[in-house]
């Protein structure tokens, strides 16, 4: 399989002043195949959104790499970064705050094909819009009106034709469907899965929880407090999570099917997530882990390939680690 996208031991930190330091992302390192949706999941803080930003080079890097078709996206040119901008982009949670409200709707889908130049009159640029329209699931009557003459999921639909305007290969799809309605959010999910068969689109799409990334996503990543805490298959994670914080996600999740009884333990996790100003010593998730033992506090867990496609950054798979006996909550 082609890798489209390289993300090596990933950093960006910002720099608050007096001293302190924000750790968004903190070492992050994973691979997207070509045609493939990569899953990117974690709760709201946990520096998913700031990846996808940095490897969008909207941001520059504090530290490590990020390789799109073997080219370093934070080394390029003014002219080959216009270029990466091109094949790379960016579908947003809130539709209505990334659509100008006084455009129309064949405005903010011509844009960004204004800017590249891809059309040499404006009647092949229309007839480009009401062609995006109409795959997307909307019509060109539709072309004339303003955002807010629209429902949510109709919007989304809108930021996707503008997404697709400049024929990208990777879509960075940012919570796509987290502010839609339960009954729109499979529409959207449908159609960005029709649309990467027919266009042979690659995705990272991140979300919050792991039941929106379920069955959209063929490999997932599991982020918490700027590291990745697990990475395997979609089918592998959900069979076989190692991750004291994947088993956790997944435990909240109900078992669609009635007829199966539900015989997972409960793995409940306490307590607020850490601020990434400050974050705790060693494993970053050990103030909430319910199997933390000793060495978490002390040694930060290696990133590790423990089956084949399996990576995860828990002590419990080292096996350096001898006393795995957990400590009690007093001892926290
Ligand atoms: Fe829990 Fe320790 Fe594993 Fe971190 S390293 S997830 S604290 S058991
Ligand atoms: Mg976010």
């Amino acid at each position: 399989e082609e890798k489209m996208l390289q993300v090596r031991n990933l950093k960006k930190h910002f720099n608050l002043g007096k001293g302190k330091t924000l750790k968004a992302v903190d070492g992050v390192s994973f691979d997207i195949y070509k045609g493939e949706t990569f899953g990117l999941v974690g709760e709201s803080g946990c520096g998913k959104s700031t990846t996808g930003r940095t490897i969008m080079n909207l941001y520059d890097r504090t530290d490590g790499q990020v390789l799109f078709n073997d080219q370093d996206v934070h080394k390029l040119s003014e002219q080959d970064d216009f270029k990466l901008k091109k094949q790379m982009q960016m579908i947003f949670q809130d539709p209505y705050a990334s659509l100008n409200p006084r455009s129309t709707v064949a405005d903010i889908i011509s844009e960004p094909m204004i800017v590249h130049k891809m059309y040499k009159t404006g009647k092949q640029r229309m007839s480009r819009v009401y062609e995006l329209l109409e795959e997307v699931g909307l019509n060109r009557d539709h072309a004339n009106r303003y955002p807010h003459e629209f429902s949510g999921g109709q919007r989304q639909r809108i930021g996707i034709a503008r997404a697709l305007a400049l024929n990208p290969d990777l879509i960075i799809a940012d919570e796509p469907i987290s502010a839609l309605d339960v009954s729109v959010q499979a529409q959207v999910v449908n159609l960005l899965e029709r649309l990467q068969e027919e266009k042979g689109l690659t995705y990272l799409f991140i979300a919050h929880d792991l039941s929106m990334v379920q069955h959209i996503s063929d490999r997932i990543g599991v982020m918490y407090l700027g590291k990745m805490a697990e990475l395997t298959s979609s089918e592998q994670l959900y069979k076989k999570p190692l991750h004291p914080y994947t088993q956790a996600l997944l435990s909240a999740i109900p078992i669609p099917d009635p007829d199966i009884e539900d015989s997972r333990e409960q793995v409940i996790i306490e307590g607020e997530i850490p601020s990434p100003i400050d974050p705790p010593s060693g494993c970053v998730f050990r103030t909430r882990c319910p199997m933390a033992m000793e060495a978490c506090a002390e040694i930060q867990p290696v990133w590790q390939e423990v089956e084949q496609d399996h990576y995860v950054a828990c002590h419990l798979y080292n096996d350096n680690i001898n006393d795995k006996s957990p400590v009690t909550s007093d001892q926290h």
